[in-house]
């Protein structure tokens, strides 16, 4: 295992999981790049092997990945990852194979169908049913929400920063409902459908909603439980996010 930013292999390995952390170079606001450490951890921890790769934004994406990672970004990187995901292509055929995406805030955006970045709209690659236009105010603070029962997670707790705003098409279902904060437009937030899934949520995500990891991990491994990992510190951190905010 390695989480250094390392070169992609031509080929798959066999046994280990291979995780892909997307442009760095370009998103990876607040510290999203935790969500790679926390997954490995969580993987490694049950004695999964992890194979960590950093992808750089002029590197080709490998398409033989379990999970893809892409974090936020302000709207000129945006937009130009925008434009180097849809001319790459790998995401889209990874995922029609069954590769898990977790994207964060501007990688939310980027995987709808549009966004609207410095006034101009532009295109997403689509892999989520969802497009983002812009907010009267910029939304930043706490955000937190129950999740989609349907996904069996206790709730959500992160931060958020951004100026979008996105609205949740009939082919993808809300993550959650807002219970404070803003999140896609003040009532749902981030957006999932089949193994890809958005977040407004920065945090890093993966390190407030732990069993939000393990379920990127099962859609992953398609193992149907996970061993329990000793909750102490996560636990802490949780309730003192959620005790942060009104509850509604
Ligand atoms: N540029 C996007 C927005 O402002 C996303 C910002 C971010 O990723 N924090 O909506």
């Amino acid at each position: 295992m390695s989480s250094e930013s390392t070169p992609a292999p031509p080929r798959a390995s066999e046994s280990a999981l291979r995780v892909v952390w997307l442009y760095p170079d370009l998103m990876s606001t607040y510290g999203d790049r935790g969500n790679l450490l926390i997954l490995t951890h969580r993987a490694v921890a049950r004695g999964v092997a992890v194979e960590a790769f950093e992808v750089r934004s002029d590197e080709k994406i490998p398409e033989q990945a379990d999970i893809y990672l892409i974090g936020g970004g302000e709207d000129g990187p945006q937009t130009l990852a925008a434009k180097r995901l849809a001319a790459d292509g790998a995401l889209g055929r990874a995922v029609e194979l069954g590769s898990v995406i977790f994207a964060v805030c501007a990688g939310y955006q980027v995987m709808g169908t549009s966004f609207v970045a410095k006034g101009d709209r532009c295109a997403g690659i689509a892999l989520l049913d969802v497009h983002s236009d812009r907010g009267e105010t910029r939304a930043v603070g706490e955000l937190a929400g129950q999740v989609d029962p349907a996904l069996g997670l206790p709730a959500l707790t992160g931060f958020e920063n951004h100026g979008g705003r996105t609205h949740v098409g009939s082919d993808a279902r809300p993550l959650a409902r807002v219970t404070a904060g803003i999140g896609n437009d003040g009532h749902t937030e981030g957006a999932y459908r089949g193994t890809v899934l958005g977040t407004y949520c920065h945090g890093p995500a993966l390190a407030r909603n732990p069993a939000l990891a393990d379920l990127l991990l099962r859609w992953a491994t398609g193992a149907g439980e996970l061993a329990e990992l000793d909750a102490t510190w996560t636990g802490r951190l949780r309730a003192e996010r959620l005790a942060a905010v009104p509850r509604s």
